[in-house]
């Protein structure tokens, strides 16, 4: 029977590293995945991981199941990054969270609940976007349609492509919208487009669901949550599905989280208790340990601080590499304006490179970047901007 089963594309991302690996040329440089690397080109435990993490071993007396939604003291640091502290949310029980095996996992217990629960089944997300996305939408049994978002021209989010594509979004369609960082571009909407966006939300009564991968990589962790938070003043109604992959380091504990957001807290817990039902009959019960080493870091002032110190490192070199990426690239005399680079957020640069200049980047050069373009800005080092400038200058 497996004769007949044909071969799967690789995927465009993932796809990319294992290309890298097998790479023999010793002065390759991988700017494909978004990986955080420090100026050493390592990506390091997290000082205050290493700190929870010691003492998570001291202190566990047990390996036993989770419940299926997870740990509950996860949930409330989930709810508090999310809304802040004091948020009403909070404190009139309107969310329920679900510890999720990484962002992708909250992504598709979202799908399957829009799938199965409501009575829409079309998803829109933007044109570009993270490239599972779809994938994941898709997965779950959703129609994905797609608003526009970027303007290759003007480098910056075309916001008038956004209304009008969103103008046919229907009453309960869901919209995904990024917290921050949009992926792949790096351009956010202005605290003023989120503001409309918020109340057009509400006004036509679509479900937003938030894809919240990247808080603190942009500004900080409550700067990052604005958009998001303008939401919750005017929908009623929320979905987000969290990520610490990348703000805690924790790539591969598969820490995530989904959050509901409903009228009152009895309507949250009904809605709730099918997402425990989709949860069961996915994977039973979540994993705890990245679960765990982010509820004490958030719960010990002291590592939370830590936290935010490490945090902030990682967000300033990223900024930095940006800052000198522009400048190299003009002292080479690179006659394309690149400035849009420094302005973008977060781990990635939208480039404006072609299929035929990244395949001779590849080629010629040894860099991996995306097909879009994409470049994962938190992969430059000081060590590798001059070989990548070179590369850039060359190809350009
Ligand atoms: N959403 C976006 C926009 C992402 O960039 C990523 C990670 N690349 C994810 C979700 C998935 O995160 P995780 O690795 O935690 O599953």
């Amino acid at each position: 029977m497996f004769e007949k089963v044909t071969a799967a594309p690789a995927d465009p991302i993932l796809g990319l590293t294992d290309a890298f690996r097998k790479d023999p040329r010793t002065d390759k440089i991988n700017l494909g995945v978004g990986i955080y690397k420090d100026e050493a080109g390592q990506t390091p435990v997290l000082r205050c991981v290493k700190k929870a993490e010691a003492r998570l071993v001291q202190e566990q007396t047990t390996k036993n199941y989770l419940s299926i939604e997870g740990i509950e003291a996860y949930g409330r640091v989930v709810q508090q990054l999310l809304f802040g502290a004091d948020s009403a949310i909070i404190a009139g029980q309107r969310a329920r969270t679900a510890q999720a095996p990484g962002g992708t996992g909250a992504l598709r217990i979202a799908g399957e609940f829009i799938a199965r629960q409501l009575e829409t089944n079309t998803i829109w997300i933007s044109n570009p976007t993270w490239a599972n996305h779809r994938a994941v939408f898709t997965a779950a049994g959703l129609e994905v349609k797609e608003y526009g978002y970027y303007n290759a021209d003007a480098k910056d989010l075309d916001f008038d492509a956004m209304l009008a594509d969103l103008a046919h979004a229907k009453a309960g369609d869901v919209v995904l919208l990024h917290g921050c960082c949009h992926n792949p571009t790096g351009i956010d909407p202005t605290e003023a487009q989120w503001q409309q966006l918020a109340k057009l939300s509400a006004e036509k009564g679509w479900l937003p669901l938030f894809d919240f991968a990247y808080q603190g990589f942009a500004k900080g962790i409550e700067e990052d949550a604005y958009g998001l938070r303008v939401f919750a003043e005017h929908n009623v109604e929320l979905l987000i599905a969290s990520s610490f992959s990348k703000n805690f380091g924790m790539y591969n504990e598969r820490v995530g989280a989904f959050t509901l957001v409903a009228k009152d807290a009895e309507t949250a817990n009904t809605s709730f208790s099918q997402v425990k039902g989709i949860i069961r009959a996915n994977y039973s019960n979540p994993p705890s340990h990245g679960a765990n080493v982010v509820a004490i870091i958030a719960n010990d002032p002291e590592l939370y601080q830590d936290w935010l110190a490490e945090l902030a490192e990682m967000r300033d070199r990223i900024q930095e590499m940006r800052t000198l990426f522009v400048e190299k690239l003009s002292s080479r005399g690179v006659n394309k304006d690149f400035s849009f680079i420094a302005r973008q957020n977060g781990m990635f640069s939208f480039s404006g490179l072609n299929k035929e200049q990244v395949a001779r980047l590849k080629d010629e050069f040894g860099i991996y970047i995306v097909g879009s373009g994409r470049i994962s800005v938190a992969g430059i080092t000081k060590s590798n901007i001059d070989a990548l400038c070179d590369a850039l200058a060359a190809i350009v």
